[in-house]
This record gives structure tokens, C-alpha cells and sequence, in this order.
């Protein structure tokens, strides 16, 4: 899961960024509205938590121009003034979701899952399955019946979405696209690597799945045939 956050109060921003990372969200932070709307508009984001005053263009501007872009990210606005104004302002704008500053982490958490968790499913929202094998969020690891092992963070996120896709190829692009985010300068190699850390963890769990290899275009998902 990829989330942005665009909060100009540094310290706030990099605290939540950082709080968000430890949940294993992926997180792009940036300081200004300008660069949040720019960021926002590439529409990678699972999620975006964006604060009302900002530098550069405002809260309501961001959402406004990515509404009308018709790019529909569930965004959480966080406003330091509790005013009911803002609040019918922000979700008339196109706002998912509000959250008046200060906030208690776990509320934000929350609130988050709420609005990543996909329309009309419910699932446990910790934990991904692909023919029995299970991938666990609050543990970061994965099993399948008595063997378990844990991964690390790039290697959790990628298996997230490789599962949350199965049988599917994903291009290398969108992975580094989803995970390191859209300007990051990851080498296809890395992604390699990481590809060849996580099948030799599901030959340890001895899933009965695989990742397959699409020459020249990227990897899928998919069991293995008995
Ligand atoms: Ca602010």
C-alpha cells in the first residue's frame, strides 16, 4: 500500500511519515500543495492524508484539481481548526474523510484502513492469502500450514502486491512505481534481488505457489501445478 502525505509542518509530517512506514505503508512526504497535487496526480497512491493550510496552494485546491482530473485516491484531510466550515468545505471538494489535528495515531491508522479497504469487500485487513499461503501485515511474514518466515519490508510490500494481483504480470515499472514511488531511481536489478530473496523464502514455507518470471516484462503469481 502507497500512501502520500502532504503536511508542511516538517516535524509533523516526517513523524507521521515515519509512523506510517512502521505500520508498512509505503510514503512519499512532501512539504507543499504544489508538489502534492503533482505528486497526487500520478495516481499511484492507495491513500492521501493532506493537510487544509498549506504553502503553495491549499488543502481544497489540491483536491479540487485532482477531482477534476477525475483521479479518485481516497483522500484524509487533516485540519488543525475544528470549524464545521472546513469540514462541509473539504468534503463537498471531494474529501473521503477528515481528521481534526491533534489526532491519537491510532486513530488515524484507523481511519486509513477504512478508506483503503476496497468497496464492497471485507477481509481482514492484516492479512493477504493466495492458495493457502498467507501473508501476514502485522507480523511481516508469510506461511503456509506450520512454516513461517519473516520478511523485510521491501520484500512484505512486494508480496502484498503480487497477491493483492494473482496470476497477473506486474511490470517491473509498477513495482518500483507502487514501492519506491514515482521518481525513485531503483534499479531493475533490486527488484531482481528481492524477487530471488522472496522465491527462495516460499521454497523454505514449501508454498505451493511461485513467482514466475515474463521475460522482459515482470513477474506474477501463481500455484504450483501438482
Ligand atoms: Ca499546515
Amino acid at each position: 500500500m502507497k500512501l502520500l502525505v502532504v503536511e508542511d509542518e516538517i516535524q509533523l509530517a516526517d513523524a507521521l511519515s515515519e509512523i506510517l512506514r512502521r505500520n508498512m505503508y509505503s510514503v512519499d512526504t512532501v512539504y507543499d500543495g504544489i508538489q502534492g497535487l503533482d505528486n497526487a496526480l500520478t495516481g499511484v497512491y492507495n491513500c492521501i492524508v493532506l493537510d487544509i493550510m498549506l504553502p503553495g496552494m491549499n488543502g481544497l485546491d489540491v483536491l479540487r484539481n485532482l477531482r477534476a482530473e477525475k483521479i479518485s485516491t481516497p483522500v484524509l484531510l487533516l485540519t488543525a481548526r475544528s470549524e464545521i466550515d472546513d469540514k462541509i468545505n473539504g468534503l463537498d471538494c471531494g474529501a473521503d474523510d477528515y481528521l481534526t489535528k491533534p489526532f491519537v495515531t491510532g486513530e488515524l491508522l484507523a481511519r486509513i484502513r477504512a478508506l483503503t479497504r476496497r468497496k464492497g469487500e471485507v477481509r481482514d485487513d492484516n492479512r493477504f492469502e493466495f492458495n493457502g499461503v498467507l501473508l501476514h501485515k502485522n507480523t511481516c511474514s508469510i506461511s503456509c500450514g506450520e512454516n513461517d518466515v519473516k520478511l523485510s519490508l521491501k520484500e512484505y510490500q512486494i508480496m502484498e502486491l503480487l497477491i493483492a494481483n494473482p496470476r497477473q504480470i506486474l511490470t517491473k515499472e509498477r513495482i518500483i512505481e507502487k514501492i519506491w514511488g514515482y521518481e525513485s531511481d531503483v534499479d531493475y536489478n533490486n527488484i531482481e534481488v528481492y524477487i530471488s530473496f522472496l522465491r527462495k523464502k516460499l521454497s523454505i514455507i514449501s508454498a505451493p505457489v511461485q513467482i514466475k518470471t515474463a521475460r522482459r516484462m515482470g513477474y506474477s503469481i501463481d500455484s504450483i501445478e501438482k
